[in-house]
């Protein structure tokens, strides 16, 4: 049976996400058919893997709660890849009054931390569990500020933690979706069948 894996289609790069897990599918042998936009509540328990994308998070956060999605999320069972506004989705405290996090991943995280001057880039980080830095790109990006006892950084640039594992669930202050580089989603996608 194919994996399921849904993209949040609520606001942000939904398509990108859905590409990039197809390709990480296919590179692996696996069947690509179940990969799909979510914009449901109730499709949300059928998956076995949930991707929250970038995009704006004080909007998906409002969009969340008008779509009744807060608590299908909170309760889901599956695996959650988050970037960007997806990371700041998933913290349990953010800088910003106007995001109600999930509060899934046990961290704190700060919203557009690279300033101004910075506001989008591209860097080569090390990423633990990856033989080989990966490109990354930042837009507009949160960093982690503290991380609890169950969450796992995976990566850090001089500005914080930017990348954070915790049980199935990973989180990536940059876009993984549009490296052409399918390493993350395997791991997480590996990380689901353990
Ligand atoms: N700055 C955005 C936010 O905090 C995130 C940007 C992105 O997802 N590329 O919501």
């Amino acid at each position: 049976m194919a994996v399921k894996v849904g993209v949040l289609a609520l606001q942000g790069d939904v398509s990108e996400h859905i590409a990039a897990f197809q390709q990480a599918l296919r590179s692996a042998g696996e069947a690509d058919t179940g990969v799909v936009p979510v914009r449901r509540a109730a499709d949300i328990p059928l998956l076995d893997a949930l991707a929250i994308p970038g995009g704006e998070s004080t909007t998906i956060s409002r969009l969340i709660d008008k779509n009744a999605m807060r608590s299908p999320i909170e309760r889901f069972e599956g695996g959650i890849f988050a970037t960007c506004a997806g990371m700041v989705l998933l913290a349990g405290t953010v800088d910003d009054p106007r995001v109600s996090p999930l509060a899934l991943m046990d961290m704190s995280v700060a919203r557009n931390a690279f300033g101004r001057q910075r506001e989008s880039f591209e860097a080569s980080v090390r990423i633990r569990g990856l033989a080989e830095p990966f490109h990354a790109v930042f837009i507009r990006a949160p960093v982690v500020t503290a991380t609890g006892p169950r969450a796992e950084p995976l990566a850090a640039v001089d500005a914080g933690i930017v990348a954070v594992r915790q049980g199935l669930h990973m989180a990536f202050s940059f876009h993984p979706e549009l490296s052409g580089d399918i390493r993350l989603h395997r791991m997480f996608l590996d990380g689901l069948r353990r």
